[in-house]
């Protein structure tokens, strides 16, 4: 398989967690990564990181829920590597709050990133992908929403699940210029913020995956690095689900 050699990919919320896993991959598979986030040292530190082990990288410091800070991203890849093939909207939050104290705060600040920073930075990418007549657009969705629920994740489901229809409707549109719109939903990956929702939360998530462990960044990297190939060019529209089998189980 070609896979992502030589392709160039933007990649949200890369300075932790799922992102970092995605950064590390993709380079690993050849691609030139683009890594945006907030945490300045965090992402100068991924970069030495994918130079170190033979790979392209820059950072580029911003805040994805806001449209400039996604055309000041697209600006530095095209600047820095003259094309845009991928992007990955992996940036996201999510936190615990129960429906009789969820403020309006809490839902604008939820899905300013998770879903508002979806249509920013697709928006960002799209006049480099038109013109090149090749584009991958992969979004960080969930089982949270689209197919799980649980108490105090209401405006989290709510943003994921509207990403998923994002993705669908996109993908009609974007087809004709060879675009393609995919989403993962991952379940219980093991990482930064998945650990502050705490101990108990983790004991009882693993308890339910069949495959007896929660996953790990690069799990969700390695489908995403599929979608994003050129032999998935037939692939538009979908939501994967990669979750160690954990909404399986009948009972
Ligand atoms: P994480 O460990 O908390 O990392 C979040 C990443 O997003 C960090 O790199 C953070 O970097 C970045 N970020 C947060 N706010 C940002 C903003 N306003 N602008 C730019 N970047 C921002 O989270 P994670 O667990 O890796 O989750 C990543 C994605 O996977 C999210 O979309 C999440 O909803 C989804 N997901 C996670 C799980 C899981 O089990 N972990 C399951 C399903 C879906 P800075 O702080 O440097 O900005």
């Amino acid at each position: 398989m070609k896979g992502i050699k030589g392709r160039v990919a933007i990649i949200t919320g890369a300075s932790a967690g799922i992102g970092r896993g995605i950064a590390r991959i993709f380079a690993q598979e050849g691609a030139k990564i683009v890594a945006a986030s907030r945490n300045i040292e965090a992402g100068e530190r991924l970069v030495r990181e994918v130079q170190d082990a033979g790979g392209d990288a820059i950072f580029v410091a911003a805040d994805i829920s806001r449209k400039l800070d996604n055309e000041k991203v697209a600006a530095a890849a095209l600047e820095r590597f003259g094309r845009i093939d991928i992007l990955v909207h992996n940036a996201g939050i999510f936190w615990e709050v129960m429906l009789d104290d969820m403020t309006e705060d809490d839902w604008d600040r939820c899905h300013n990133l998770n879903l508002k920073g979806t249509l920013f930075s697709t928006q960002a990418v799209l006049p480099a992908m038109k013109r090149q007549g090749h584009g991958r657009i992969l979004v960080t969705s969930s089982i949270t929403g689209p197919k799980t629920g649980m108490p105090g994740f209401a405006h989290y489901g709510a943003s994921k699940g509207g990403v998923n229809g994002f993705v669908r409707n996109a993908a009609v549109e974007l087809a004709p210029h060879g675009i393609t719109v995919n989403a993962v939903e991952p379940g219980n990956i093991l990482t930064e913020g998945l650990a502050d929702l705490g101990e108990n939360y983790l004991a009882t998530m693993t308890k339910a995956i069949p495959l007896g462990k929660l996953g790990s960044p690069e799990d969700i990297a390695y489908a995403m690095a599929f979608l994003a190939s050129d032999e998935a060019g037939w692939i538009t529209g979908q939501t994967l689900t990669v979750d160690g089998g954990q909404t399986l189980p009948e009972g």
